[in-house]
């Protein structure tokens, strides 16, 4: 490309999960221009959801095979290992089939990739420098950006991409660690520990707040530690990796967990500490420092509901804003961005309403609030939960453990959250979601007849429990 200006009706910066945003400004007719230092997708396709759910997928056929194989009346099913390079393969033909696919989508839309590094010129331009496509300097009449997010940091633990490691380096690895302490126990890092446990690691998994997954229903966090512990996995809640004590050799990194009361004191040696303690918003170095009116919190675009920054045609989605860093939501924020500026009149974006799931095993899905946030909100509830292993279904899979959880408004049954643990929690999540849209009651969830034997029955029982009135307990 040449050094002239490029002129778009709509530039994006950061083509991550924003391509579905691409997408949509194409079929409203807008001349698109997207702009990406790396490959396209982002850290969802290249980093994140796509290739971890690939090894996850291995792992949990491992787990089904070696644990229950012989239950289920399979032969030689001692003898089965782990293939790890082969398992790398796989993922990686999964990421680059997905990358493909969205490369092939930006150019059936006509959409204008300009590979290179992004700085903003202005609210609505962009200069792009360091890439394939050369210098370019473009600009439209909106933009949004969307330059996602990197793992955080931690005093005391800094990555050395080979004894202490993120989950971005832990993809590049060509072996299982035999012992490994992941620190920090929200969905990144349960999902690896939960991984690498399955492939046959011994994990340390330590958590600064006094329970795992701790933005979940405190009972998921309780299920979820009793069925790693059970597993063999080493959870220390409410703990800390003393920095002090933090030694690196050749042959591992030797280092001591505190307990946060100073009560107990562990000292011990793992191949590798991975460090999963959240993610910062990328919005440093890309120009908005001199974007007046721009407000930042603590690196994050403050932005309204329909992803507007507050600087006229200058809008912000994903893991750059507040609310919860999660592909779909990011897309969806895209797409409301970008029929926005179509005048269409999108609903705003409800943070309230994004389902959340967590790939570890036992899986956990939730939306909405949980019993605590509901009762803090001032909300009088009423909750019913149901147990799987009371379940036809997940009797037949061999999952058992867990249960869904419905949180519903004491007086009037309308559904306030939903929080599930076990087989293919995910799964079972739209309903609920959907519920929550249309401020559908428990009452309505029991009330629409489920096939049996199915896992979805779980939330039947659930909401009949709300009122006291569950069958198969
Ligand atoms: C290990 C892991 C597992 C995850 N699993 C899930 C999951 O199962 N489900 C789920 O919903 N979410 C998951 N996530 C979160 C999900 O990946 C993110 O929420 C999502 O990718 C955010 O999309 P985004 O477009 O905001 O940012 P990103 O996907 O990070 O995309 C931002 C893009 O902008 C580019 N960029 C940044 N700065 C510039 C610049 N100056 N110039 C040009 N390009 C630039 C980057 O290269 C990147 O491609 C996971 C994340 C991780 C790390």
């Amino acid at each position: 490309m040449s050094d002239d200006e490029l002129r778009f009706d709509l530039l994006i910066l950061g083509g991550g999960m924003s391509y579905v945003g691409a997408i949509r400004a194409a079929q409203l007719g807008m001349n698109v221009g997207l702009v990406e230092r790396d490959r396209l997708g982002g850290t969802c396709l290249n980093r994140g959801c796509i290739p971890s759910k690939a090894m996850l997928e291995t792992a949990d056929f491992l787990h089904r095979v070696t644990e229950h194989g012989a239950e289920f009346g399979l032969t030689g099913t001692e003898g089965i290992g782990l293939d790890y390079p082969a398992l790398a393969r796989r993922r990686d033909a999964v990421v680059e089939k997905h990358v493909k696919g969205v490369e092939f989508l930006m150019k059936k839309n006509k959409i204008t990739v300009m590979h290179g590094q992004g700085t903003l010129t202005g609210p609505t331009s962009v200069r792009v420098t360091g890439g394939e496509s050369g210098q370019v300097q473009a600009s439209a009449t909106d933009l949004i950006l969307a330059t996602g997010s990197a793992p955080r940091g931690l005093p005391g633990l800094e990555i050395d991409g080979e004894l202490i490691i993120t989950s971005d380096e832990a993809l590049r690895r060509e072996t299982v660690p035999a012992r490994v302490a992941i620190v920090g126990a929200g969905a990144i890092g349960v999902e690896w520990a939960s991984l690498y446990r399955d492939l046959g690691a011994q994990v340390h998994l330590v958590e600064f707040a006094d329970r795992i997954v701790p933005l979940e229903d405190a009972d998921i966090s309780k299920e979820l530690a009793r069925v790693f512990k059970k597993s063999g996995m080493n959870v220390y809640p409410g703990s800390t990796i003393v920095p002090e004590s933090v030694e690196r050799s050749k042959g591992g990194v030797h280092f001591a967990i505190a307990s946060n009361d100073g009560g107990t004191r562990i000292e011990t040696e793992t191949d590798l500490i991975m460090v999963a303690i959240g993610r910062r918003p990328l919005t440093d170095g890309i120009g908005l420092e001199e974007i007046a009116g721009v407000e930042l919190d603590r690196g994050y675009v403050k932005v309204d509901e329909f992803m507007r920054t507050g600087v006229p045609h200058l809008y912000a989605i994903g893991d750059i804003v507040p609310g919860f860093a999660l592909a779909h939501v990011a897309s969806h924020e895209a797409v409301v961005a970008v029929e926005t500026i179509a005048g269409h009149d999108p609903a705003p974006v409800r943070m309230e309403l994004m389902p959340r799931v967590t790939f570890c095993r036992p899986q956990i899905a939730s939306v909405g609030m949980s019993e605590a946030e509901a009762t803090a909100a001032g909300r009088a509830v009423k909750v019913g939960s149901f147990p799987f292993r009371a379940l036809g279904k997940a009797t037949i899979v061999g999952e058992v453990d867990g249960f869904a959880k419905l949180v519903a408004d004491a007086e009037t049954g309308v559904l306030l959250g939903a929080h599930i643990i076990g087989a293919a929690a995910g799964d079972l999540l739209p309903e609920p979601t959907l519920a929550l849209l249309v401020e559908g009651t428990a009452a309505e969830i029991a009330m629409s007849v489920h096939a049996h034997p199915t896992l979805p029955e779980v939330l039947v029982e659930a909401a009949l429990a709300v009122d006291g009135a569950a069958i198969h307990v």
